[in-house]
Parts: C-alpha cells; structure tokens; sequence
C-alpha cells in the first residue's frame, strides 16, 4: 500500500518538547488534515517530513520502507514536497512561467544552455494543463496572482514526481473562487494516487476535502478519524478537550 507512516516522533529545541512521540500516517490518494491550536506542533511533524528539522527520535516509513530525510534534498528525491504560504520564495520572480515550472528539472539537465526550449514550454504547458490551470507559459512569474504561483509550485512539483504534497494553510490568502480552483487542484492530485496533508483551521474547507481528520495539541495527537464518521463539532470538542488518540484504520 502507498503509506507514509511516522511513528514515535518526538522534537524539542533547547530542550523544550515541540513533538512528543507523535504517529501519524497518510495514504497515497488521500488528503489528510492535521488541526491543532496555534504551537500544537503542526508546522514542525511537516518540517521533519520535508528535510527542514530531524527528529530527535522516531521513524517514518514510505510504502513500508524507513527512510532518512536528512534534508531537504532528500525529501524531494522521496517524494515528499510542500507548498507553504510563502510561494514567492519558491518561485524565481524574473523567470518565465515555463521555466518555474520547469525549475527543477532544468537544474538536473545542468543549467539552462543544455535545455530544449520548445519541449519545455510544452511540457509545462501539459502540466498546467493538466490541472486545469489556465495561465500563459511566457509571462513572468513574479507578475502572477498568489493564486497561480500556487498552481506554477503545484505543477513543479509534478514535474518531479511528487508522491505525497503537504499543504501547509494554503487557502488563508484566497478569494472563495480561487479557493475552489485549489481544491480541484489538490482532488486531482489525489486522483493521481498522490497523499496529502492538508493544514487548515477552517472545519468547512476541511469536511468538503479531507478523506482523515488527525488533531494535535501541545506536541501530541490525540484524536484521528475519517472524515465521514466524524463531525465538526466531534473535532472541535477534540482540540478543545484531552481526548484520547484513535487507532488510524
Ligand atoms: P503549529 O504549526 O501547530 O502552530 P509549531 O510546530 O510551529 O506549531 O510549534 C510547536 C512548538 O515548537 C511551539 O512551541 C514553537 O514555539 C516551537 N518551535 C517550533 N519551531 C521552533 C524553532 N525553530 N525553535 C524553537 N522553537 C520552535
Ligand atoms: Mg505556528
Ligand atoms: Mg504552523
């Protein structure tokens, strides 16, 4: 099965627990939601996942085999990607929509000169495609809406094979319609047979997406559902309250 589990993480920085042996799993082809109060510990299980922190202790396993992400480099080359709020810093402003999308790749090949320009506005032009994302491969990036550097980063990130994509709040700077071109986006994605974590604090956003609810609170999880036997209310009374952690099915 396509799973990444992570088992027994625990984190603390100047000896101050931010995890505090944390299991968490996310299937290939489902979105899953991570919710938990501002400092639960969200933002740091997911820098782990992508190469930014080690854990102090803990193991994480991709499709049954324990791997090493020492960085993010590593992360990338198993997969794992991120889109953060912060898409400005992703993208390379003076570049071409094409060439963002094609960042990566044209870093493998050895730089631009080694590069097949025709194919690689066409290959970015398919992968825009797609998704569903209607924006001209010519046009600089830094002249895009967050909205499409959003969907640029996405497409990159197809580019390269992504197997599972965190989202970490990626709905806060979007208008509604935006938002819905997104989550058409990301159920693509998961029609692709790729997993997400989707971070969120808005519970209507998370019940019409997310296949699994896991919450966490001060450095733990205490509380993993699927979506459909689950209610808002059963969430918000799980952040609010210490309720026990449930095994993930
Ligand atoms: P969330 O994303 O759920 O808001 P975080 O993972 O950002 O939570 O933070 C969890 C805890 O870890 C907080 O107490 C935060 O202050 C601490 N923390 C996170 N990153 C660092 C860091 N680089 N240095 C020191 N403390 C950190
Ligand atoms: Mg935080
Ligand atoms: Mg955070």
């Amino acid at each position: 099965m396509k799973q990444l589990v992570m088992q027994g993480i625990r984190k603390s920085f100047s000896g101050v627990p931010a995890l505090r042996g944390v299991d968490f799993t996310v299937n290939g082809g489902e979105v899953h939601a991570l919710l938990g109060a501002n400092g639960a510990g969200k933002s740091t299980l997911m820098k782990i996942l992508s190469g930014a922190y080690e854990q102090d202790e803990g193991t994480i396993t991709i499709d049954g085999q324990p791997v090493a992400i020492g960085s993010p480099g590593d992360a990338k080359r198993l997969g794992i990607h991120c889109v953060y709020q912060e898409v400005d810093t992703a993208l390379v402003p003076y570049l071409s929509v094409a060439e963002n999308v094609m960042l990566d790749r044209i870093s493998a090949k050895g730089g631009h000169w080694l590069v097949n320009w025709a194919k690689l506005e066409e290959q970015a032009k398919e992968t825009l495609a797609r998704l569903g994302a209607d924006i001209p491969v010519k046009k600089k990036a830094g002249e895009l809406t967050l909205a499409e550097k959003q969907l640029v980063l996405i497409a990159r990130l197809l580019t390269e094979e992504a197997k599972y994509v965190i989202f970490d709040e990626p709905t806060a700077p979007l208008s509604h319609e935006e938002t819905e071109k997104l989550f058409r986006v990301i159920n693509q994605l998961k029609a692709d047979g790729i997993g997400i974590v989707f971070i969120s604090h808005r519970l209507p956003e998370v019940f019409r997406l997310c296949d699994a609810i896991t919450v966490m609170r001060d450095g733990e999880r205490i509380w993993t559902k699927r979506t459909v036997e689950s209610s808002p209310e059963d969430v918000v009374q799980a952040m609010l309250g210490k309720v026990f952690a449930e095994e993930y099915p």
